[in-house]
């Protein structure tokens, strides 16, 4: 049995560390923060019933720092971090997507795949990761950043659907669907843990994009060692910087 960290995305009226308060709102004026809270404490409900032990950044209506949000899960070295989201954007775009951290784990990017496999069957929205490498999409994100995290932490964040569609909206208000998207939350949870990726990538030690288990051990370095990389790391930046377009 694992712990598990379930994070509602936005909430309360005022932004705080990088959350804001409310993203998406349907046409009818449902908002983002209202149905992240109930689908995590759906979701809660089914890992709890089956044995894990489940901590919700958010119990109620109120926003919380993206750092804070992660820290609720680095506290307790919880292997599973999922962030809830609905996404919208021009009133008709639909579709489901689940991202990761630029820089990831590959434990990150199992729970990923895992989640978002569950979810598009769920809402039978298109497979908005699909064509990513490896089924990951990525994208820098507070809430997700390894440095917030513990190395052990899969962390990803789920945009179920877009609730700016006007079909959508009227789905969400159903218990039937935001029962059937807990599920899927909770199923691909499940999936990622049953699949012992934890155990599997500790042996192979193999991790994505340069993001390694230890590399919060870069503090125990020797000063010189780590100046050396800082220099390293701030060389490439460069390099990268340099050889991007203008717009
Ligand atoms: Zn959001």
């Amino acid at each position: 049995m694992a712990k598990i960290v379930l994070d509602p995305g936005h909430g309360g009226t005022a932004k705080l560390g990088g959350s804001s308060p409310n993203n998406a709102v349907g046409q009818g004026g449902m908002l983002e923060k209202t149905v992240t809270l109930d689908i995590g404490l759906r979701a809660e409900k089914l890992l709890t019933a089956k044995g894990h032990t489940v901590k919700l950044t958010r119990k109620a209506d109120n926003n919380v720092g993206l750092a804070d949000r992660a820290a609720v899960a680095k506290a307790i070295a919880a292997p599973v971090f999922v962030s809830i989201h609905l996404n919208g954007f021009n009133k008709t775009t639909q579709g489901t997507e689940t991202l990761c951290d630029t820089l990831h784990s590959s434990l990150s990017a199992d729970l990923c795949r895992a989640v978002q496999k569950r979810m598009v069957a769920a809402t039978g929205h298109t497979d908005r990761n699909k064509g990513h490498p490896g089924g990951v999409k990525r994208q820098p994100l507070g809430v997700l950043k390894p440095s917030s995290h513990h190395p052990k932490t899969a962390c990803c964040l789920v945009e179920i659907s877009f609730m700016d569609v006007a079909a959508e909206e009227a789905k969400l208000k159903t218990n039937a669907y935001r029962d059937k998207i807990a599920k899927a939350l909770a199923d691909g949870i499940s999936d990622y843990l049953a699949a012992g990726s934890i155990e599997a990538v500790a042996a192979k030690g193999s991790f994505e994009d340069g993001f390694q288990a230890g590399g919060g051990k870069a503090t125990a370095l020797p000063k010189a060692a780590s100046v050396a990389a800082k220099k390293a790391s701030t060389a490439t930046k460069g390099a990268k910087k340099a050889a991007a377009p203008r717009r």
